[in-house]
């Protein structure tokens, strides 16, 4: 009997020295002092020892008893205060340490123009109309007075998907689709993507950004034309520009012209933005043709309209000063997060 306290003695420092964790001491406690623990079964056994050796051996179980308690509640201490400092340890935060930059989305410089456009032709009384990218050679070319024989449809090398659609090469294919919807006064722009089949190059690209303009209404003139490109322009870029229009042909429009202004960099004196002409091509523009109107089920005899068609990108590149085209769809965050 006595050899047996002295052997869970050594049986519970042995196991004592293994423990890690708090739930290794909870497990002790109830191998230990469980009510089917190992101290119970000593217990047990003392009623079968001699009533002189009782009292004795009662103590030494009791005392083991005791010393088992403490230096579990001890070890328990001990564990707990050690996880605490590991999690504050691991908590630390080192103040010293350079801040992580947080990348912030923004809008990007070809949509960015687009939006300060239309909002600016909204507040001049035009809404915006889309129409499809991919698009039949009729609302591209023949309802535009491109006949299918005309020299015109090589001004444009297109992307044909097969001989009757395309992918649009300008959004003028809105035109005609909006006229067969309404009635005039019509007063719409159509922004959009537009594709043709060009070398890709500093100045060109075969992916770009348009914004069409379309006005048809009784009396419309030259004269409402030119007043609301001084208007626009000058909205566009925040002050007075002065403007030329010069004799131009698009199979749409009749007159036609493309519109100049004079260069905002260096004010006509010429520098490398204007290629040291001192002007600035912005958009092509004229008087919708009577086929046009006619395609679109609208009596020239009664209305007439105007119309003008802008590159997104072209604009941009003056706005921010920007060389290359290709530099718009290159995705390179160092050039996108000066905008
Ligand atoms: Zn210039």
């Amino acid at each position: 009997m006595k050899e047996k306290v002295f052997d869970i003695r050594k049986q519970f420092q042995d196991d004592l020295s293994g423990i890690r964790q708090v739930k290794d001491v909870e497990l002790l406690k109830v191998k230990y002092l469980g009510k089917k623990g190992l101290l119970q079964e000593l217990m047990l056994e003392l009623r079968s020892a001699s009533p002189e050796e009782r009292p004795l051996l009662g103590k030494n179980v009791n005392e083991l008893k005791e010393e088992i308690t403490l230096l579990c509640d001890q070890a328990l201490e001990g564990l707990r205060l050690k996880e605490q400092e590991e999690g504050i340890a691991c908590e630390k935060i080192d103040v010293t340490l350079p801040g992580r930059c947080q990348h912030m989305g923004r809008v990007h410089p070809v949509n960015k123009m687009l939006l300060d456009m239309l909002d600016i032709l909204s507040e001049m009384g035009f809404s915006v109309q889309y129409g499809p990218d991919i698009d039949s050679d009729y609302y591209n070319f023949e309802a535009l007075n491109y006949p299918a024989d005309h020299p015109a449809r090589d001004m444009q090398d297109t992307f044909y998907i097969n001989e009757e659609m395309l992918l649009r090469s300008h959004t003028s294919n809105v035109q005609v689709r909006v006229m067969e919807g309404h009635q005039p006064p019509i007063r719409i722009v159509a922004p959009g993507t537009t594709y043709r089949n060009e070398t890709i190059s500093a100045r060109s690209h075969v992916f770009f950004h348009q914004v069409e303009g379309l006005y048809v209404d009784k009396d419309v003139t030259f004269a409402d034309l030119l007043a609301t490109m001084k208007e626009f322009w000058a909205k566009v870029f925040r002050k007075e520009v002065e403007m030329r229009f010069r004799p131009s042909f698009f199979p749409f429009v009749e007159p036609g012209v493309e519109v100049d202004l004079k260069c905002t960099a260096c004010g006509g004196e010429g520098c490398r933005l204007c290629k040291h002409t001192g002007w600035l091509e912005v958009c092509g523009a004229g008087m919708v043709h009577p086929e046009v109107l006619k395609s679109g089920g609208i009596d020239p005899e009664v209305y007439s309209g105007y119309a003008w068609g802008m590159g997104v990108e072209r604009l941009a590149l003056l706005r921010y000063s920007v060389s290359d085209i290709r530099t718009f769809t290159e995705n390179d965050l160092r050039f996108l997060e000066q905008f």
